[in-house]
């Protein structure tokens, strides 16, 4: 299946890189696939999976958490502050906090549950108007107000802008990271995860290259 060719390729890639075996945690994206695709990836073992949205997670995954133990769930799509307290306690990581609105709801949420999912930062590496993420002029800024709320960031997350090479954004969000000492870095989609691991992703998020294209019509 193609979720073996798909690991097979992240291994190559991290060798390639010179980095060690399974130093890249690969995210199955599972948004908007059929159940029965899932649930094949699941059976073959992978136990790491992305979603976009908060309600269509919660209707997915609390039934199969019970049936396959393990589970780790990353929500990789953008988060509304009033879905901050069920996405607190539905996933185990946030790869799209991008503004301290949305900080504060996660800190409220993480003391009342007593759990807190791992945070990456959203970056805006285009500088594009429309796209989500804190700008990386903005970025020290940003986190220093996040540690301020007590909260700990663990990386940085972009999504390069569309038809672009991706590669100077990839590197540009290592550069952030580094200077901001965070140590993961979440970027790599179907299309380029080879080229964002040589670039030090330690997160890649691949969605159709696993289960196929979405089908957003059904
Ligand atoms: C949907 C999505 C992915 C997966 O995209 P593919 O091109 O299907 O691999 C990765 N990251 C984010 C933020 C997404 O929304």
């Amino acid at each position: 299946m193609e979720l073996n060719d798909i690991t097979r390729r992240i291994r190559a890639a991290e060798t390639a890189a010179g980095r060690p075996e399974g130093s890249v945690t690969l995210i199955a994206v599972s948004k908007v696939q059929p159940d029965q695709r899932v649930e094949a990836v699941l059976d073959a073992g992978q136990r790491v999976f992305g979603e976009n949205y908060v309600q269509e997670a919660q209707g997915k995954w609390p039934d199969w958490r019970e049936r396959w133990p393990g589970v780790e769930l990353h929500m990789i799509g953008p988060l509304q502050s009033n879905k901050a307290k069920v996405a607190v306690g539905l996933f185990d990581a946030i790869h799209t906090l991008d503004r301290m609105s949305l900080a504060r709801k996660l800190a409220q949420a993480a003391e009342a549950q007593g759990r807190l999912p791992q945070l990456f930062v959203q970056v805006n590496t285009g500088d594009e108007p429309q796209k989500a993420g804190i700008l990386a002029d903005e970025l020290p800024g940003f986190i220093t107000q996040l540690r301020g709320l007590g909260l700990d960031p663990q990386g940085l997350m972009c999504i390069p802008p569309e038809g672009e090479d991706a590669t100077p954004h990839f590197r540009l969000l290592r550069k952030l990271a580094e200077a901001e000492g965070l140590e993961k870095l979440s970027m790599g989609m179907s299309a380029d995860f080879e080229s964002a691991i040589a670039e030090g992703a330690t997160h890649v998020r691949v969605g159709s290259a696993i289960f196929g294209k979405r089908d957003y019509s059904a």
